[in-house]
């Protein structure tokens, strides 16, 4: 092999070297380049578990808020508060669909409290619970919440357009600005197979992850669940009959019984008999021997109800130490007998510590007393009231109704308002509601809803049932103030027809949204007067309830209107019309405002004692509404 042979064999030796070596620091730094991905791989599940560690305590955290006894208003906040800690949203909340004569509308029922909140504040006014959503007419909105579709858009001008009413492009373009949203989502939530409403998120992102969209997926059926559980929970609340503490039927079993008796006492021409029976001086007993003495009184009574009826007769804890029996097939003087068998024993009662007890006992009978339940009951109450007056530990028969009812009165004056149009109602209308009073037999149903229909053309938002409500909630109160039958018959007639003047305040100030000027407020305070004196002083039978009506509005530290009377120179079923007016009002929806619950209104109610009603007015109304009014 000559010279260049062996360099040519050498260089390529050294060709094969490097290439070798080559190689190999290609593997090296292939080597090197997996390990970097694996290391990044590793860091984004890392945090994906971390994400997903997260996300499952936050749904751990709802899971416990829904187990609680919270009411599903503050399960739905925290909900939506959440939701915005965890994916970083600049506003959530859950929309619902609802539905009256004026077509669709959307009301926010739980919203998260951030900076979003605050501005819609500022720009409306309101907050966002507070006002009428319009139902958005946005394209493939409608297809999406119909196949249950999660739906994202980036315009936000276009959905304040859309749900808020009657916005200009400049509030709606201030709107967009002012949130600094980008995007938002919306998932359709349904219940019981149907559109209930939805949950919507703002986001300073515009466009959302596929995880992300997985996760508000998953809040979304949280919330649903949430929904139906608070809904099951109520239908058992609602099935149970009895009492917890005594045994004994609860109230609405009674008021359920008793409606079916009084149809089969009426068909088979069988009387029956209510006996009332209250615990006397149950507060002296939990003032000197403690709460739970007062609750072994109240078992001692539900024991002695237990061991001295028949198996037909209903016992039932009206509340707290109240009590009712209804007999079947049973009179007046039977009804007596009973009772007083009840007192004795009632009296023959031995108790540790408290020694023996008393109760006042009243009883009235149906097709003796009245042909109408709440007629019955109340007299039932007379009855028993006049026992406590007499010293208690008595038994008192009701007396039979007067000559003239005051539902008569009521339904004379109702007539004569409608034929004569002394109010401003349609000549149809008029007809309508007059026929209807003319035709009927003397019943207390009718009233209330000739009451409801002609409070309906002024207040939209006037609850169902809700004329009988205020007037049980006036009698009741009536009668903790122990005011005769006659003023609890005049207090009635006036539940009825305070308000009738608002049929005169023209209707653009009754609706308006916009705080009220000084004219329309003067023109609102009128209206006692329109209807004291307008209305009802040409019938002769209503004239006496004038003077309750035209100071209705008075308050008890002398703030009110139209004479800023105070103190007792108001009377008192002015104040008690005041009280329950407010009250119902509260939990009405308002133009301005939303319907408070009715813990929330008790709380204003109370706040407002000794400013617009005594502190006594006060605390008796708020111990109806909560032992005897539910
Ligand atoms: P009267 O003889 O006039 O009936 O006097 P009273 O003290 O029994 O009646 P009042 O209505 O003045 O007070 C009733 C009290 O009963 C007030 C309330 O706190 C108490 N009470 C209501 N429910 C219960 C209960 O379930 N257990 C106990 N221990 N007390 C109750
Ligand atoms: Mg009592």
């Amino acid at each position: 092999m000559g010279f260049f042979d062996s360099l040519k064999n050498f260089k390529n030796q050294i060709d094969h070297i490097e290439s070798s070596v080559y190689s190999g620091k290609q593997s090296l730094l292939e080597l090197y380049e997996r390990n970097a991905k694996l290391e990044e791989e590793i860091a984004l599940r890392t945090k994906e578990l971390d994400t997903a560690n997260r996300q499952m305590l936050t749904l751990q955290h709802i899971w416990d808020m829904m187990n609680s006894s919270k009411p599903l208003s503050s399960v739905l906040n925290a909900i939506v508060s959440c939701l915005q800690g965890e994916l970083g949203y600049l506003h959530s909340c859950i929309a619902k669909r609802l539905v009256d004569n004026e077509g669709d509308y959307l009301q926010i029922v739980a919203c998260s409290g951030d900076l979003f909140a605050d501005k819609f504040l500022n720009l409306f006014s309101c907050a966002p619970g507070d006002i009428r959503l319009k139902f958005p007419d946005i394209e493939n909105l409608p297809e999406a919440i119909d196949g249950k579709k999660i739906y994202q858009s980036k315009d936000i001008f276009n959905l304040a357009k859309n749900v808020f009413p009657n916005i200009t492009d400049e509030l709606a373009q201030n709107f967009a600005d002012e949130t600094n949203a980008k995007s938002f989502i919306l998932v359709p939530l349904s219940y019981n197979h149907s559109h209930f409403g939805s949950l919507v998120v703002f986001s300073s992102r515009e466009n959302a992850t596929e995880n992300e969209l997985n996760f508000l997926s998953l809040f979304a059926r949280q919330i649903e669940l949430a929904i139906t559980i608070a809904d099951l929970f109520q239908a058992v609340k609602e099935q149970a009959i009895t009492d917890g503490m005594t045994g004994l039927y609860n109230r609405r079993y009674f008021e359920e019984f008793i409606k079916k008796e009084a149809v089969r006492a009426s068909r088979q021409n069988q009387k029956f008999t209510v006996i009332g029976i209250d615990l006397d001086h149950l507060k002296k007993i939990n003032d000197v021997y403690g709460h739970n003495y007062g609750d072994i009184a109240i078992k001692a009574i539900a024991e002695v109800l237990k061991t001295n009826g028949r198996s037909i007769d209903v016992a039932a804890r009206m509340g707290g130490e109240e009590f009712n029996v209804i007999l079947p097939g049973v009179d007046s003087a039977g009804g007596l007998v009973v009772a007083e068998r009840i007192r004795k024993a009632i009296e023959a009662v031995q108790l540790e510590r408290i020694g023996n007890i008393t109760a006042s006992l009243g009883v009235a009978t149906y097709m003796e007393h009245s042909d109408d339940i709440d007629e019955l009951l109340e007299l039932v109450d007379h009855a028993m009231y006049e026992s406590k007056r007499n010293g208690r530990n008595r038994v008192t028969l009701a007396k039979p109704v007067s000559e003239t009812s005051w539902q008569e009165v009521a339904i004379d004056t109702f007539i004569n308002i409608l034929t004569k149009h002394r109010i401003p109602l349609d000549r149809k209308t008029s007809k309508i509601l007059s026929n209807k009073l003319q035709e009927m037999n003397i019943n207390n149903e009718i009233l209330y809803q000739v009451s409801d229909e002609l409070i309906k053309t002024y207040n939209p938002e006037h609850a169902e049932d809700g004329t009988k409500q205020k007037v049980q909630l006036a009698s009741l109160l009536a009668k903790r103030f122990d005011l005769p039958k006659e003023s609890i018959d005049k207090l009635k007639i006036a539940m009825l027809l305070y308000d009738i003047g608002n049929t005169m305040v023209p209707k653009e100030i009754l609706e308006k949204k916009e705080p009220l000027t000084e004219e329309d407020k003067a023109s609102i305070k009128q209206h006692p007067l329109i209807a004291a004196r307008e209305i009802l002083e040409p019938i002769s039978t209503v004239v006496d309830i004038i003077p309750i009506i035209e100071k209705h509005h008075e308050n008890w530290n002398g703030t009110g209107y139209p004479n800023k009377l105070s103190g007792e120179n108001i009377p008192i079923e002015s104040q008690i019309i005041l009280i329950v007016d407010s009250y119902c009002a509260l939990l009405e929806n308002r133009p301005y405002r939303a319907a408070m619950t009715k813990e929330d209104a008790i709380k204003t109610i109370l706040n407002d004692a000794n400013n617009k009603w005594s502190d006594k007015l006060a605390n008796e109304f708020v111990s109806i509404v909560q032992n005897e009014f539910s």
